[in-house]
């Protein structure tokens, strides 16, 4: 028997980390967004979770993307945490325009935390307005979206709403809000926020074990084994961003979620041509958080959560659980390495393979995306998009021995390098040309277009081939800052 789907006048929210002891966040009411109106809702999320298509929901759907309405059991609530923000500890900060709406526990047994994003000023926004702009919001609703059709481990966006109401960055903007979802948004920075509060950190770490981490608890010290677990998630969830290209810009301790998720969606980018220094968030002028740097900030942000933890374990502990990332950070990228090149068995010499290819493509800042696709076509055209394309012809000629030394059947070959290399990222001109079309005419059309194509980014989709083109010319002109 199929369930019915729900509509969010009939869902029923539980809070679950609203029934932390108080002083892990304030109550706060969503700021009314005036005459909202729907641009984006995610058809695919909304089936996987029993909730009812966009035409199936109330008229005031949009009311809901932002706040104005809240489903049944909802009691929002901002938490507070605290952060270390480009390498200096920036004291409390806390949800400043995030409001935890409540937890929808969804007809597969899936629990989401739900957050509308820019839903207005909560105690921890300090000056600042708790609005988040359309652009932003386009932004953060396709790269989650995006990144978990890459197979990323991110928060999600069920949809969003927009306003004609003026926000002020730069100029003048207009708001919108993303209703998005997480098992948990706990951050690092939660952590940090106790670190000379022993029974609140414990109270939030025994929360978060056993919500999120069960099998922790039974472990000798349930902490460390926390602390292991989070290590582990986070060399991962980097691994895999080196190997589509992402970065995240904003790897300050408060954006690291608990959980290992992509989490704050704010001046990411997809790498276009190869830059292992590629920054960018254009505020970012120490290129602390540049693509070849995010291995070693996902370290550092370990430690200072290590740190945090320390009055729950000893010092040779937390220091031995760290001394494991980089073996995982390694072990998984060369894992996706080796799948993105459509070897069966990694080699320790194929890291010279390696090497000597990323020196090429960063010479040449070969398009990264195009060229691991366009890889295991063994397309030999694939030289003119290096400089030194005899340099490039005789890795070719190396890669094609060290194939041949595999009996792997090549066709059976190509379409897994397809399963992992992907024909379509987020790149910035394809967001870009999204928030355009928004906010010049109001047409929504090509958010949708672009998430339907992106949460299947290994496929060929004939629909979309339009969505693969490399860059036009204008896209190097495109600037991602902090201002959001
Ligand atoms: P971010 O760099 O976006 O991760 O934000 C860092 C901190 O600033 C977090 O505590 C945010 O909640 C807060 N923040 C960023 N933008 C705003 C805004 N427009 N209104 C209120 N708080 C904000
Ligand atoms: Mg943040």
């Amino acid at each position: 028997m199929t369930m019915p789907k729900l509509t969010f006048a009939q869902i029923l929210l539980t809070p679950r980390f609203g029934r932390l002891p108080g002083h892990f966040y304030t109550r706060i009411q969503p700021t009314p967004l005036p005459s909202p109106y729907l641009m984006a809702w995610n058809a695919d999320l909304a089936n996987e979770m029993g909730l009812a298509s966009a035409s199936d929901q109330p008229a005031s759907l949009a009311d809901y993307l932002c706040g104005n309405l809240l489903p049944q059991g909802s009691e929002p609530i901002a938490s507070v945490y605290s952060g270390h923000q480009f390498g200096v500890n920036a004291g409390q900060l806390g949800d400043g325009r995030a409001i935890l709406i409540g937890e929808y526990l969804a007809n597969n047994g899936q629990h989401w935390e739900m957050q509308l994003k820019g839903a207005g000023p909560t105690p921890y926004s300090r000056r600042a307005d708790g609005r988040a702009v359309l652009r932003s919001s386009i932004r953060e609703y396709l790269c989650s979206e995006a990144m978990h059709g890459l197979g990323i481990a991110t928060t999600r966006a069920l949809g969003m709403a927009g306003s004609k109401q003026g926000v002020w960055r730069e100029s003048l903007e207009t708001a919108a809000v993303v209703l998005r979802l997480a098992p948990s948004f706990v951050r690092f920075g939660h952590f940090e926020h106790y670190r000379h509060d022993i029974d609140s950190l414990q109270t939030l770490a025994d929360w978060v074990i056993q919500h999120h981490y069960p099998a922790c608890a039974t472990a000798s010290n349930p902490y460390v084994a926390l602390l292991e677990n989070v290590i582990e998630r986070t060399a991962i969830m980097i691994a895999q961003w080196q190997a589509v290209g992402f970065c995240h810009g904003v790897m300050n301790s408060d954006n690291m979620s608990i959980l290992g998720l992509t989490l704050d969606y704010g001046p990411f980018g997809f790498m276009d041509g190869f830059d292992a220094g590629h920054i960018c968030n254009h505020s970012d002028d120490s290129g602390r958080y540049a693509y070849q740097q995010q291995p070693e900030i996902g370290l550092w942000n370990l430690h200072v959560l290590a740190e945090a933890l320390l009055p729950l374990m000893d010092k040779a502990s937390a220091l031995h659980a760290l001394q494991q990332y980089q073996t995982h950070f390694e072990s998984h990228f060369a894992d996706l390495l080796r799948q993105k090149l459509g070897l069966l068995h990694w080699q320790d010499s194929d890291w010279t393979l390696i090497t000597t290819l990323f020196e090429l493509m960063h010479r040449s800042r070969t398009d990264w995306t195009y060229f691991w696709r366009n890889l295991a076509k063994m397309d030999e055209t694939l030289r003119n998009h290096f400089q030194d394309r005899s340099a490039f012809d005789a890795w070719f000629a190396d890669y094609q021995l060290r194939l041949s030394s595999e009996a792997r059947d090549a066709n059976e070959r190509k379409a897994a390098m397809d399963g992992v290399n992907p024909k379509y990222v987020l790149r910035n001109y394809l967001a870009e040309i999204a928030i355009r079309k928004a906010q010049e005419s109001d047409d929504f059309n090509e958010i949708n277009a672009l998430q339907q194509c992106l949460i299947r980014p290994f496929d060929e989709q004939p629909a979309f081939e339009h969505y693969a083109a490399l860059p036009p010319t204008w896209a190097a002109q495109i600037g991602v800052s902090c201002s959001s």
